[in-house]
Parts: structure tokens; C-alpha cells; sequence
């Protein structure tokens, strides 16, 4: 039976449908109009699965699964979001009660992260491991972990922070209001915000030159002026490194998974950043020496990961 995965975004809703082998058949989106209010978003998530069955030759109730990955807090049971900064701040909505209200097929609903590893370790990079740790590098730092082939959100769905535990005491303040958070260091915008500071203190840098042409400072500025030999963009590209392995070595000692996935457009530096964060992470993690570290992978389903992983969350 075919299922429905839907991706709420701060700007588009996403909704693929998925068959029985994680095959994404169909794709369709619509605007969020969050703006507007909790309300109209709910209407819209409907509006989108309604569209996507009938452009499917289906109806939604034919779908096995509609499943809901939000980005924010929220309790997978009870369906409660309990706060959605990117999502006009909801607090404290029945989410999952309203939205079961307007669609005639079975609902779940999850984190967008947790969507996402769940995608990932039935089919994509982590597939066939029961214990998986994924970080997603963007605009925040997402996590998700996968313990003995369950998913684990920590008490009341509500633990899995991974971006907000600490990494630096009494360190940059992070997004949530908190400080030292791995997000903060280690999150894309973290990253640029690092690189403009190489660039403040090095009017000599390559990254100057490199960020005029390309019309901004982003996550790879620092990453292809290293390649290009400049010293400053190596010195971000080498802390870097070191906060993201830190952040790993402490959650595969938590939890030691067989294998870590990144996710974001970061991963794709292979050389620079997969290899450098293989080559340091036995240095910080617990008892390497004896039991050795999983490898870190790239992430291989891109945005479809949390498509896949909502409309089969009832899997893990
Ligand atoms: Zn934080």
C-alpha cells in the first residue's frame, strides 16, 4: 500500500507519496502561509494530501500512513507541538488531534529530524544498522538516534536535542537562548558567522576575494579557500572540524552507534571535512582504543530522508 510523508517547512509544505520499497512516486508542495497562523497551516497540510492523492489516481484514504514531520518540539504520542519557532511560534497546539480530524487515514507525527534518520536507516546510507546517530548541519543542527531499530526520542518524544547539548561552557550564545550549545558552533550559520571573523581579522585572506565573487560569505567560503592554500580559511576549516568530531565523540559514547550520518549540504566535503572528522574522532570518544569508533557518512537522501522516514515512522 502506498504511504504519505509530509515535510512542513517554514515556506513550503512538502508531500511525497511513497511506495513499499521507499520509492519516492510523487511529488507535490504547497505554500505554508504560516504567517497566517496555526490554523491555516493545518488546513493547508490537508490541502496538500488531498492533492497529492488525487494527482496520485488515489484518495486519502487509500494511504496506509500520512505521516507528519514538523520542525519543532513536539510529543509523537500525544501529537502536542509544544513550541515551532520556524513555524510562527506555535505553543502548545493539539497538532495531531486537528490535523487527524481533516484526513481519513491513519496519522503519525515527528520531529523533521528524527524523520529524517528514520528515512535514512530504511533506506538511505544507514540502511540495514540498528543503531544510527545522525546530525543535520544547517541553519540550526538537527539530530536523530536510532537504538537497537527504534527510535529514540527520549522522554515524552520530547529528549534528542542533540544540537542543544553543550559543547562549550559558558560559550556563544545559541539560538534557543542557552549558551555552548553544538548548534552554536557547529550549525551552518555558526560556521559563517566563524568565517566572517577570519575574514574581520585577516584583511589579506583569499575568502575576501572568494565571498566578493560569489556575492556572500556561506557555509563554503571557508571549505574552498582552504583547498586554494589560504591560511585563514584553514584555521576555520581545522575548528571547525574540531567542534563538529567533539560533538560526535561525545554521542557515540552515549550511544554508541555503528555508524554516524551528516546530513546537509556541508557533507558533500569530503576530503576536508568527512575524512578530517574520521581521522580525529577516535581522540574523543570513550575507550577507542579498545572498542574503536563507526564511521562518519554522508547522508544520502537529501530532503526525500524526511519524506521517506514521515511516512514510515510507525516503522521504527
Ligand atoms: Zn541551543
Amino acid at each position: 500500500m502506498l504511504r504519505l510523508g509530509i515535510d512542513v517547512g517554514g515556506t513550503f509544505i512538502k508531500a511525497g507519496v511513497v511506495d513499499e520499497s521507499y520509492a519516492i512516486v510523487h511529488k507535490v508542495s504547497v505554500p505554508t502561509e504560516g504567517d497566517a497562523g496555526y490554523r491555516p497551516v493545518v488546513q493547508n497540510i490537508a490541502r496538500v494530501a488531498e492533492l497529492a492523492a488525487r494527482e496520485a489516481g488515489r484518495s486519502v484514504k487509500d494511504f496506509a500512513l500520512v505521516g507528519i514531520g514538523i520542525p519543532g518540539l513536539l510529543n509523537p504520542r500525544t501529537g502536542v507541538v509544544v513550541s515551532a519557532p520556524n513555524l510562527n511560534g506555535w505553543r502548545d497546539v493539539p497538532f495531531l488531534d486537528e490535523i487527524r480530524n481533516l484526513l481519513p487515514a491513519p496519522v503519525r507525527v515527528g520531529n523533521d529530524a528524527n524523520c529524517a534518520v528514520v528515512g535514512e536507516t530504511l533506506a538511505g546510507a544507514a540502511k540495514g544498522n540498528e543503531n544510527v546517530v545522525m546530525l543535520t548541519l544547517g541553519t540550526g543542527v538537527g539530530g536523530g538516534i536510532i537504538t537497537d531499530g527504534r527510535l529514540f526520542t527520549g522522554g515524552h518524544g520530547l529528549g534528542a536535542e542533540l544540537g542543544h547539548m553543550v559543547l562549550h561552557m559558558d560559550g556563544e550564545t545559541c539560538g534557543c537562548g542557552m549558551d555552548g550549545c553544538i548548534e552554536a558552533y557547529c550549525s551552518v550559520t555558526s560556521l559563517v558567522k566563524q568565517t566572517r571573523r577570519a575574514m574581520e581579522a585577516d584583511p589579506t585572506s583569499a575568502m575576501h576575494g572568494y565571498a566578493r565573487e560569489a556575492g556572500l560569505v556561506d557555509g563554503r567560503t571557508a571549505f574552498e579557500c582552504s583547498k586554494m592554500g589560504d591560511k585563514a580559511a584553514a584555521k576555520v576549516v581545522e575548528a571547525y572540524c574540531r567542534y563538529l568530531a567533539r560533538s560526535i565523540g561525545s554521542l557515540v559514547t552515549a550511544f554508541r552507534p555503528d555508524v554516524v550520518l551528516i546530513g546537509g549540504g556541508l557533507s558533500n566535503q569530503r576530503a576536508y571535512l568527512m575524512d578530517k572528522l574520521n581521522a580525529l574522532l577516535p581522540k574523543y570518544v570513550f575507550a577507542s582504543d579498545v572498542i574503536g569508533v563507526p564511521p562518519v557518512i554522508r547522508a544520502t537522501l537529501g530532503n526525500d530522508a524526511g519524506t521517506i522516514g514521515a511516512a514510515y515512522l510507525d516503522r521504527m
